[in-house]
């Protein structure tokens, strides 16, 4: 038995499933999770002594790479002045003026503990600003585990909202309207019908977690455009673009302003950290300015505000550098994959996202991703985990590349992509 394999079983006595978080169990790839002990720049390590080239990057935050001694060295110092204060401090300061100046759209920014956190905060902002209920999301996305927020469309009719989850009372998911990414019809229908009522739209603006699926030319404006026709407000949900895609985010990439963005990732440079913000008049609805209350005994906390500042400071001198670079490891990545499997696979990258559908199919929205063969994913996952590339134990998750990713480790994963035999 592995010491994985140990850890696993003795976890599974006092963790629900073992994990405190289920994508981590390894479920749809059929594997006991690997438990990992360290991990520095590209690589983890895990518990029985092995090293793993890591594309998962924690999802999301690691995009330096993991413990950038600059990050570590920041944070040990502000260990040494506290942990935690419950009190105004300079550095929630510093890094509110910063987000600002990275993404304009953000003139308030608030500072909670997940993302999580962030887009429900954000949600509350929007029906307390419009005075309306209901909001729309779209299939596949995901935002968080709130409950108004884990419903998909039932396959009957769009608009029927049902809850994801054991646990939500249908009461709760009510006012959640549904979309299709990549759609602007099934948008317009639900405004034709409810617009009046509908408080904000919600979106990643590169949806991440169904796999990436990049939006269409024109889809984020015409998100804006209806969003404005009918009063509504539109909500980019930043979690994973923010910094990522482009320094100043989706926003920045593709040029479209939303009125509330959420963070998350790496806005808190590893450690637990969530953040929403936005236009002034909106954001002035917020507790002790406003009437809509939100609050957080950790929030805005001396230890994650120096590791996501030195992050978003470092990301912010070297961004010439940095994002050209991830994208480039990204694409030659992607290219592989694409020559390797031809037509038996899709691809989809983004700057420095990508996931490798196991389908013949576009993928375009949640229909064509879910035509995915999952099985033939596992097999591929198998085959990296066992050769020491640690990728996504899911198909329907975003491959991460980091800055400190090297040409050598970009080889390597390109290698065995090509020595890869399917069957
Ligand atoms: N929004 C998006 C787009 C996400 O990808 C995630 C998590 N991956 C969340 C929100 C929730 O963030 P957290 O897990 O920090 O609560």
């Amino acid at each position: 038995m592995t010491n994985s394999q140990d850890l696993f079983e003795k976890s599974q006595k006092v963790i629900p499933g073992g994990v405190n978080s289920p994508v981590r169990a390894f479920g749809s790839v059929g594997r006991t999770p690997v438990f990992m002990k360290k991990a520095k720049g590209s690589h983890i390590f895990d518990e029985d002594g092995n090293s793993y080239v890591d594309y998962v990057c924690s999802w999301g935050p690691g995009i330096l790479g993991h413990a950038d001694d600059r990050v570590i060295d920041a944070v040990k110092a502000a260990c040494d002045d506290g942990l935690t204060f419950g009190a105004p401090t300079r550095k929630e300061l510093e890094i509110a003026e910063l987000v600002n100046e990275l993404m304009p759209s953000m003139e308030l920014t608030r500072m909670v503990n997940s993302g999580t956190e962030a887009v429900m905060s954000a949600l509350r902002v929007a029906r307390g600003f419009t005075g309306r209920d209901k909001i729309v999301k779209f299939r596949g996305c995901y935002h968080g585990h709130s409950d108004g927020l884990l419903v998909k469309a039932g396959s009957a009719a769009l608009t029927q909202s049902v809850p994801d989850s054991l646990g939500v009372p249908k009461s709760y998911t009510q006012h959640t309207l549904i979309a299709e990414y990549n759609n602007e019809d099934s948008v317009k229908k639900l405004f034709e019908a409810e617009g009046k009522d509908i408080a904000a739209i919600v979106v990643e603006p590169v949806a991440a977690n169904m796999g990436v699926v990049p939006p269409h030319d024109g889809f984020l404006q015409f998100l804006r455009d209806i969003t404005n026709e009918y009063g509504a407000l539109l909500i980019f949900d930043e979690v994973i673009t923010g910094f990522r895609l482009s320094l100043g985010g989706a926003q920045e990439y593709f040029g479209v302003k939303p009125d509330l963005t959420t963070l998350g990732k790496i806005v808190g440079g590893g450690m637990p950290v969530g953040a929403y913000g936005g236009r002034r008049d909106v954001m002035s609805m917020v507790a002790p300015l406003g009437g809509v209350y939100q609050a957080g005994t950790l929030s805005g906390n001396p230890i994650a505000m120096t590791a996501g500042l030195t992050t978003l400071r470092i990301l912010q001198k070297e961004k010439d550098t940095i994002y050209p670079a991830i994208e480039k490891s990204t694409r030659q990545i992607a290219d592989t994959v694409r020559s390797t499997f031809g037509d038996t696979v899709h691809v989809n990258q983004i700057g420095s996202l990508m996931s490798v559908f196991f389908t013949d199919q576009e993928v375009v929205d949640m229909d064509t991703s879910i035509s995915s063969d999952t099985a033939r994913y596992a097999k591929y996952f198998s085959y990296m985990l066992d050769n020491g590339i640690y990728l996504a134990p899911s198909q329907f998750e975003a491959m991460f590349v980091s800055y400190a990713h090297s040409k050598e480790d970009v080889s390597k994963t390109c290698e065995l992509i090509k020595k890869y035999k399917e069957n």
